[in-house]
């Protein structure tokens, strides 16, 4: 077994390390405290690729393997969670139906555009739908050869931004999972309105609106899969994208962890760093070793995606492990910050913030133990299999 990563693959890790220092941390803070989407950093990012790591080679993309990507989300996270999210949830999760779905003719029409700069939104969960997201009712009516959706969709990442969806609707409710039908629509479809931005605890550089359709026509060659083949490409968006959450997530408990390090070596009480206190110290090791096994979680989950293997059980292990320990690491690192922890002079209390989304978005974590459950009772546990 061997860890270590290709040179292609620590090329770009480094890539992203080096613009998450110099673009990103020095002005996470600003963009936190004043609600800021910063779309001048987007655009470099745009610039460098970032934005593009979901573009497949044969559409003009770099073709990046599913390590490579996953690794530039952690590095991004770790100089700001909010940007990691604006940057996963345009070119990982409301792309990936497309790479999972997509005909040629629909990839060229996404992925272009993508390439031009649009920022992309996926839009499933709505007011009434949220953890049961199937129950969902957007409706997508045939219209001669088109389909008229209407509908709200709630909480979509990138709402006040991007140029394109990917939106989940049925056909009809009765129908229930064979209803769903996925659709690409452009932003500038007549119909569609934005709400306003939420004003949101933690990742707060990054765009959450409402987004409703009031009779929004597409044509019929913008559905994936046909009528009704929703369902499988959202399971496996999720399945994809979730290793997405936990790459974030492992980057979020990373900083939150070296943060709560250099401090714990540098603040003096009775005459000693507090790092020299075995409280302190046997925290830093359970909270090193917590961001260590959910990097080697997301690691497997990404190595089986690679390899064409079933990915489904880890990355919803990878995510569920790395959201709770972005959530109890970030609030370990506010413990070893003391009182310094709780004001926001100091980077750790938004980092507790960031790592709460975590565990509630993409599935929540109680989502992903329902999964992993009923796996395990099906099927029992077998990691050799
Ligand atoms: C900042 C932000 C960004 C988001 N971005 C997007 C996006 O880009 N696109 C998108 O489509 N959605 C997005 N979401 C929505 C997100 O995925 C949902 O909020 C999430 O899936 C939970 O749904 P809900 O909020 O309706 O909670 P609910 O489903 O109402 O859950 C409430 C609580 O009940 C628990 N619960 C529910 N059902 C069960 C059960 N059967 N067993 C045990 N516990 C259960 C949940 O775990 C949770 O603790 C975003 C949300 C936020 C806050």
């Amino acid at each position: 077994m061997d860890f270590r990563l290709t040179e292609e693959q620590e090329m770009i890790r480094q890539m992203a390390a080096d613009f998450a220092a110099n673009e990103v941390a020095p002005y996470a803070g600003e963009w936190d405290k004043n609600h800021i989407v910063p779309y001048d950093t987007i655009k470099k990012m745009q610039e460098l690729g970032l934005m593009t790591i979901g573009v497949p080679a044969e559409y003009g993309g770099d073709g990046l393997d599913w390590l490579s990507k996953y690794l530039v989300c952690e590095e991004i996270a770790y100089g700001d969670a909010g940007l990691a999210t604006t940057m996963i949830a345009s070119t990982l999760l409301a792309s990936d139906p497309i790479w999972v779905g997509a005909n040629d003719e629909q990839k060229k029409w996404w992925y272009g555009r993508m390439l031009e700069g649009a920022t992309c939104g996926f839009c499933l969960t709505e007011p009434g739908a949220g953890s049961d997201a199937l129950g969902l009712s957007t409706k997508c009516v045939k219209d001669g050869t088109d389909y008229i959706i209407n509908g709200t969709k709630q909480f979509i990442t990138n709402g006040g931004h991007a140029k394109q969806f990917t939106v989940f609707a049925t056909l009809d409710k009765s129908l229930k999972n064979k209803g769903i039908c996925c659709l690409m629509v452009d932003r500038d479809t007549p119909g569609i309105t934005i709400g306003p931005e939420e004003d949101k605890m933690g990742i707060r550089s990054s765009s959450t609106t409402q987004v409703i359709f009031e009779d929004v026509r597409v044509p019929g060659w913008m559905m994936l899969g046909g009528e009704g083949a929703g369902t499988p490409i959202l399971m496996e968006t999720l399945d994809l994208s979730r290793t997405a959450i936990a790459a974030m997530a492992t980057g979020i408990a990373h900083a939150a962890l070296n943060a709560a390090l250099n401090y714990a070596n540098e603040r003096q009480q009775f005459g000693k760093p507090i790092s020299s206190f075995q409280a302190i110290s046997f925290m830093l090791a359970d909270m090193a070793t917590a961001v260590e096994t959910a990097r080697l979680l997301y690691q497997k989950a990404a190595w089986l995606q690679d390899n064409d293997l079933p990915f489904k059980i880890v990355s919803n292990m990878a995510k569920m492990y790395a959201a709770d320990t972005a959530m109890k690491v970030s609030t370990d690192a506010v413990q070893i910050f003391g009182g310094y922890g709780f004001v926001k002079e100091y980077p750790v209390e938004k980092y507790m913030r960031d790592a709460k989304i975590m565990q509630i978005f993409e599935g929540t974590v109680q989502v992903q133990r329902m999964v992993i459950g009923k796996y395990l009772s099906q099927n029992g546990y077998h990691p050799y299999a």
